[in-house]
């Protein structure tokens, strides 16, 4: 017989009725289909029960000595840990009254009696199936919480990740100037921008005086350092948003200054010699001085479309050039 096949998993059900014939007929017929049941005569004995063993379903009758069944309910409901148990009341009060106040209270459902079996087994399946659907979706929906919280926390990460990658393309590793590649694409891009504008752009080349004597002298990390701290004055003497500092090989370093025309960029290179000259680094095999000196070659044009952002470059190169044959430390300008 179809009502008496047995549920899959079992499930705990428990049965308050005060009157034992109804307890045991409730109880004999729900252990036949398979649950688990037990089954008590008093409303407080039932409260202290289910703190002790959690149950799936409770099937609850309304008159009761001590407690009734509504406020029973009512007090499973006030209470996190059983408020979700849903609770089927199970009773002989047939009053409209009587039902209003059961779903009032909390109740899922309510059976009167003389109840019939089947009747009562197809309720308590129903709530029992709807438990199950509801329990399945908080379950679905913790594990969605916690996929998204996770892809966040991806997400997150790559993201970092691009950045430190984008930083270590762009960034010389000694110096975390720019690198001669990031400077490349700047010249080029501002190049054009300048070109169509008709503005100015200036280009700095510095070298470091007799540097190979340096290494020889205080040895290579010495060195290192010393690129270090050049580099430093040189990243601060670069004030405006759009310039750019770049180490462009061994000891020269390079500044695109957009909106700059030599007698502006001269000033910056005065600026980083001067600076140069106050850090005071000593370098007793210099010949031009006793400390680290500076040379540097200004350029400064108006870049024209049809020509190549290497002119500033050739030019910027040929400055430095004459800086180092007039004798170094000191800054020359072409344009
Ligand atoms: P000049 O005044 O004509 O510029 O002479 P210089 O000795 O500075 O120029 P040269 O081109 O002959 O030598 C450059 C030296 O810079 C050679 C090399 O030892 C040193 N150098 C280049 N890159 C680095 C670096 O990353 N670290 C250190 N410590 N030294 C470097
Ligand atoms: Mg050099
Ligand atoms: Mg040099």
């Amino acid at each position: 017989m179809q009502l008496l096949e047995a549920v899959p998993s079992k499930e705990y059900i428990l049965v308050v009725d005060d009157t034992p014939p109804n307890l045991q007929l409730l109880l004999t017929m729900l252990k036949r289909k398979g649950y688990e049941a037990h089954g008590v005569t008093d409303g407080l004995v039932a409260l202290s029960d289910i703190k002790n063993k959690l149950p799936d379903l409770v099937l609850l009758d309304i008159n009761m000595p001590n407690i009734n069944g509504f406020q029973v309910c009512q007090q499973l409901k006030s209470s996190d840990l059983t408020s979700e148990i849903p609770v089927i009341f199970i009773s002989a009060r047939d009053e409209v009254l009587d039902k209003v106040q059961a779903f009032a209270v909390g109740g899922v459902d309510y059976i009167t009696k003389p109840f019939q079996i089947a009747e009562v087994l197809a309720r308590i399946e129903n709530q029992l199936t709807l438990q199950r659907l509801q329990k399945q979706l908080q379950e679905q929906n913790h594990r969605l919480k916690q996929e998204i919280n996770s892809r966040i926390i991806a997400e997150t990460l790559l993201q970092e990740a691009n950045e430190k990658l984008g930083r270590l393309v762009n960034l010389d590793g000694l110096t975390q100037l720019a690198n001669r590649r990031c400077f490349d694409e700047y010249l080029e891009q501002e190049w054009q921008r300048l070109a169509r504008e008709q503005l100015h752009l200036s280009l700095i080349m510095c070298d470091i005086d007799f540097f190979k004597n340096y290494n020889d002298t205080y040895g290579h990390v010495a060195g290192d350092d010393c690129l270090r701290k050049v580099s430093l004055l040189i990243k601060q003497a670069v004030r405006r948003p759009a310039d750019l500092a770049a180490r462009y090989g061994g000891e020269e370093f390079v500044l695109v200054l957009p909106n700059t025309d030599v007698d502006g960029a001269i000033l910056v290179a005065e600026v980083i010699r001067q600076k140069l000259s106050e850090l005071a680094i000593p370098h007793e095999d210099s010949v031009v001085s006793e400390f680290v000196t500076l040379s540097i070659g200004v350029t400064s044009l108006i870049p024209k479309t049809d020509s190549l952002p290497s002119v500033l470059l050739t030019s910027a190169d040929y400055a430095l050039y004459r800086a180092k044959e007039l004798g170094r430390n000191q800054t020359y300008k072409i344009g």
